[in-house]
């Protein structure tokens, strides 16, 4: 790619006449080449030579967008605020808004009138559209009476456009003189509304008939459909914003549904926060080098002799492969290594529960992220032409990509076997008798989305060989079960391979299965030297680990009190192409499927399905969160039945605490749902609140009760290890910190029980040669491992400290404590020590294995230790564009005790951001096998505009008396009861509940319009 610099308009224009594409700030350009756009091969630079600055109601083409925004300007300024993001806004001009063609300011841009000034004349903008020659010099607008503008993107924050539209006003007393109306952004053509225009003229706003106006305005528009959302959606959107914008009306909608719960008295609860927290909220020790960016990450590493990889994808969903050609690869200079499946000296095959997935494929490829070969080059643009290179030849084979079909007699087969994965079955007592006694019966299929766990740092790393082995640096959950995998695909020992797995910039369970090791391994071991690897956020979509799609069929009855009767369930769940730990995931659905109500008779089946649909396994919530939507939305949808409140139906329904668990298995102490609804119930978010005249507002609760730990079947222990080295109290933990805050809270459990300084521990975690294995930092159980590991260890290692200290002091062992730097004297107010750390010398580590909590159920996969919660969320549907607003979130958490706040704080806030983006606008599309959501431009992670303006969280931090198992995982709680909470709301504000996450905003509209029909 070529960038030209011409001195003046006139050479800019012979530039152009050759092939140079003009460029001014860049930013849309660049949009368009990241959604795959060829790069023009040559380019102007014209943004200098252009007009720059406002002058009255003109403005200069390279203006930047930013500084448009606060001119004040009428319109314009105010639908700035929507266009793009502050960063963007600095960059981008007025004038490549116009020529991007598909700016989303073209509706305001039209409605105001704007006149071009271009090098080949002055021009309309309207024409300029449709035909666009030359380069524009200046932009002069109109002002009118009453304008209005709205931009509905797949999210509140700043996304690609589902519609813009523009109204502009002018009024001869309460008449309208002039109208311009226009609709544009994204793939909707930008272009004035002449019909309804002419059919305002002479009207009066005021006594218009608005649905009229809508139904002109409906018919008039012309969209399209695209995936993201219906083009019947679109022109409604249109007509609805409009209308409202001129009319100011809407129709009356009915107040809220939902019974208000009784006033309870609060539980015992320890509200957190910074200002809250006192002395509890400590800063954490990884923050200040995260927020400034100075972290170094294992991706981040460099070494001179260090070559590049990339990993070859499949070019079909599926097909079989007829020959690998790597010849023309491996001659191109710069190229040191192209590895395939012939390069494999072990196991061709990985994964955490059935080893089916191939580290290089060999005779089939099942979905679009397989990978088929690797290179290991000088540099990344070497590498990527060797890709370019490697000769693969297909024959493509029937696609598997419905669950349901995939499970269909006659079925394509994605893996010899057959396409079921697994199949959980569950009967108890008569649930046909029982559904027919029923004075209530509800039934609904839920649908959830494929989510990604869109991590920071996308999957990468780097290996080396060292001596006769390797050392492994790539993100991870579990370093010594990547090792084993390793060890398996590449037949070297364990002992040989080192794995360090951390500091990883986010996880999720997206990086609990190996990602890119297999292929960056065989390169390092056929090069002999370092090769690093991160995947592009591109890559890392078509790739990456998913949640597992599901569809949930839920039947459930109660009698006439509300008492829960029977409960039919039927899951499917779509696995992708390999099992990872999709099985896992079903189970723990399929475990959850009563939520925390006794049910006496259930019928229950869920099923697991392999298809071509990219790869689907662990992400926080682990099938828990999927299977509680439907649980928690069947609890509202009889109780309003039954016409009891939705706290009161649920407390009918509760287990009591220490009764057998779903499968019939043990359960741990310490239960809190009580307590949790009793929280819920002091809630002041039940109160009425004040939202916009658009939208319609509602409150909803769900509740939380999510099992930790991996359950009953897998082996689940932990290894750790407390020594003083170089005048440092070093916690030796196998876990991983991922930014979930392991290191905060290693740094308050070993200082709460010694009774030193958080700053005389250092932790040294994530590696396999320096850490014990500690199990997989997955399953909310890292709190307790954490909790138990310190509480094994502290005492021993604390008598060795406090004897060398007697020794060398000359003291009696009684006489001396522990205290902030060092060993000091007992009861003495002095804080100083009498021996500091740093002068004691090392002492042995005192070391613990131990299992993490298991109950007595072996017949299926069963958790003892169980974590509880209330959600709450009081949400505002937009009438206009049926999207859902947050307005407050709370989450009312048992965990037992907290052991450092602002991680656990972070671990709850951050939970409910995500499962909001899980709610209402997070989707990986599929179609034919092939990602339509490509990267984080269609990808609606929720923005800062997304999130509530409220969150407020809560922990209940008792234990039941001689409860031995102290901090439960706070990992996942905060996810589990998200989507059921803001799921009530929206019925809260509509009468009828979504069932389809993300929530479709044309779903949500058309229920608001339903309920103001009736
Ligand atoms: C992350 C991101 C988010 C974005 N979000 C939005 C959004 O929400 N809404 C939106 O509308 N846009 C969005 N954009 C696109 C873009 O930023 C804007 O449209 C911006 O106004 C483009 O201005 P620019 O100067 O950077 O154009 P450039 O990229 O330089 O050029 C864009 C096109 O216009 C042509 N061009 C440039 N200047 C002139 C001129 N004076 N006369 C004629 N043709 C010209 C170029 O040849 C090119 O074809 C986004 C871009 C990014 C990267």
């Amino acid at each position: 790619m070529k960038i030209l610099h011409p001195a003046s308009l006139t050479q800019a224009a012979e530039m152009m006449a050759e092939g140079a594409v003009p460029v001014a700030g860049g930013t849309a350009l660049q949009l368009q080449w990241s959604q795959g756009r060829a790069r023009p091969a040559v380019m102007a630079e014209v943004g200098s030579l252009l007009p720059r600055g406002i002058r009255g109601l003109t403005i200069g083409a390279a203006t930047p967008l930013e500084e448009i925004r606060r001119a004040g300007l009428p319109l314009l300024s105010e639908a700035l605020r929507d266009v793009a993001a502050p960063g963007i806004r600095r960059m981008g001009t007025l004038g490549g808004q116009i020529g991007f063609g598909a700016g989303c300011l073209m509706p305001a841009l039209l409605v105001l009138g704007a006149q071009l000034e271009t090098t080949e004349g002055p021009r309309a903008l309207a024409e300029y559209l449709a035909e666009p020659r030359g380069l524009i010099l200046s932009v002069a607008i109109r002002p009118a009476d009453r304008h209005g503008w709205r931009k509905t993107g797949l999210r509140a924050a700043f996304s690609p456009a589902i519609l813009t539209s523009a109204f502009a006003l002018k009024m001869k007393g309460s008449r309208i003189s002039m109208a311009h109306l226009a609709v544009g952004g994204g793939p909707v053509p930008p272009r004035r509304l002449a019909g309804t225009e002419a059919w305002l003229a002479g009207q009066d706003p005021a006594t218009l008939d608005p649905d009229a106006l809508r139904a002109r305005i409906e018919a008039e528009v012309q969209a399209p459909d695209c995936a993201f959302r219906s083009a019947r959606y679109r022109r409604r959107i249109a007509a609805n914003a409009l209308a409202f914008g001129i009319t100011g009306q809407l129709p009356a909608q009915p107040g809220r549904r939902t019974p208000i719960p009784a006033r309870a008295l609060p539980p015992q609860q320890t509200v957190l926060g910074r200002a809250s927290g006192g002395e509890r909220w400590q800063t954490r020790p990884d923050m200040p080098a995260k927020v400034r960016g100075q972290m170094p990450y294992l991706t981040d590493h460099r070494a001179p002799d260090m070559l590049v990889g990339r990993i070859l994808r499949a070019a079909h969903p599926h097909a079989e492969i007829l020959s690998i050609d790597t010849t023309e690869a491996e001659a191109l200079a710069g190229v040191e290594a192209v590895v395939t499946h012939r390069d494999i000296p072990g196991l061709n095959a990985f994964g955490i529960v059935f080893q089916d997935q191939p580290a290089l494929c060999a005779d089939k490829v099942r979905h679009i992220g397989d990978m088929v070969a690797a290179v290991a080059a000088r540099d990344a643009a070497t590498a990527e032409a060797a890709l370019a290179l490697i000769r693969v030849a297909y024959r493509p084979l029937p696609l598997v990509t419905d669950m349901a079909a995939a499970l269909a007699p006659g079925a394509a087969k994605v893996h010899a076997g057959g396409n079921l994965v697994s199949e959980v079955v569950l009967e108890r007592g008569d649930a046909e008798a029982a559904f027919a006694t029923a004075a209530h019966v509800v039934e609904a299929t839920y649908t959830t989305p494929r989510q990604m766990h869109g991590f920071m740092e996308t999957e990468g790393g780097w290996i080396a060989p060292e001596g006769d082995g390797l050392l492994v640096c790539v993100g991870g959950q579990h370093g010594a079960r990547d090792r084993l995998q390793l060890s398996r695909i590449l037949a070297l020992p364990e002992a040989k391979i080192r794995v360090i797995t951390s500091p990883i910039g986010g996880g999720f369970g997206g990086k609990d299965e190996l990602t890119v090791q297999p292929a960056l391994a065989l390169l390092a071991l056929k090069t002999g030297r370092p090769v690093r690897l991160q995947l592009s956020r591109a890559e890392s979509t078509r790739a990456g680990i998913k949640r597992n799609p599901m569809t949930i069929r839920m039947r459930t009855a109660c009698d006439g009190e509300g008492l829960l009767l029977a409960q039919e369930v039927a899951l499917l769940a779509d696995s992708g192409a390999y099992a990872s730990l999709s099985p896992g995931v079903m189970e723990t659905a399929m475990e959850h499927c009563a939520g925390p109500y006794v049910i006496p008779n259930i019928r229950t089946r869920g099923r697991l399905a392999y298809t071509n649909n990219g790869i689907g396994g662990a992400f926080r919530g682990f099938g828990c969160n999927q299977m509680t939507y439907a649980v928690e939305c069947q609890i509202d949808r009889l109780a309003a039945k039954a016409g009891l409140d939705p706290a009161a139906m649920r407390r009918r329904n509760l287990r009591v605490p220490g009764s057998p668990g779903y499968l019939g298995q043990a359960v741990g102490p310490s239960e809190r749902l009580h307590e949790m609804l009793d929280a819920a119930q002091a809630s002041a978010i039940w109160a009425p609140f004040e939202v916009a005249p658009e939208e319609i507002p509602g409150t909803g609760m769900a509740l939380t009760y999510q099992g930790t730990g991996l359950g009953t079947i897998p082996e689940d222990e932990a290894r750790f290890a407390l020594r003083l080295k170089d005048g440092k109290v070093q916690a030796l933990c196998g876990l991983d910190e991922m930014g979930q805050g392991l290191v905060a809270s290693l740094h308050a459990a070993v200082a709460e029980r010694l009774g030193c300084a958080r700053s005389d521990v250092e932790v040294i975690f994530g590696d396999t040669g320096a850490a014990p294995d500690s199990g997989s930092t997955t399953a909310a159980r890292g709190g307790y491992v954490v909790w138990k590991g310190v509480s094994e260890t502290a005492p021993g290692l604390s008598a060795r400290l406090l004897g060398q200290a007697a020794q060398r002091l000359g003291h009696a062992v009684e006489s001396l404590c522990i205290v902030p730097g060092g060993i000091g004297a007992r009861g003495a107010n002095a804080p100083a020590p009498l021996l500091r750390f740093a002068d004691l010398g090392d002492v042995t580590a005192e070391e613990a294995h131990y299992a993490f909590p298991k109950s007595d159920y072996f017949k299926g996969n069963a958790r003892f230790l169980f974590t509880y919660g209330a959600t709450l969320a009081r949400v505002a549907v937009n009438r206009i564009t049926g999207a859902v607003r947050l307005v407050r979130l709370e989450f009312h958490s048992a965990a037992g005790p907290v052991i450092d706040m602002a991680s656990y704080l972070g671990q709850m806030e951050g939970a409910l951001i995500q499962g909001a983006g899980f709610t209402l606008s997070e989707d990986i599309l599929m179609r034919d096998g092939q990602m339509v959501t490509k990267n984080f431009d269609t990808y609606a992670m929720p923005g800062v505009r997304d999130v509530p303006g409220e969150m407020h969280v809560t922990a209940h931090e008792t234990l039941d008396p001689g409860d031995p198992f102290g901090p439960r995982g706070a990992g996942e709680i905060g996810f589990s009861s998200i989507t059921p909470a803001i799921a009530n709301a929206v019925a809260d504000a509509t009468g009828r509940w979504p069932a389809t996450a993300p929530f479709p905003p044309e779903e949500i509209l058309a229920m608001s319009e339903a309920e103001s029909a009736a």
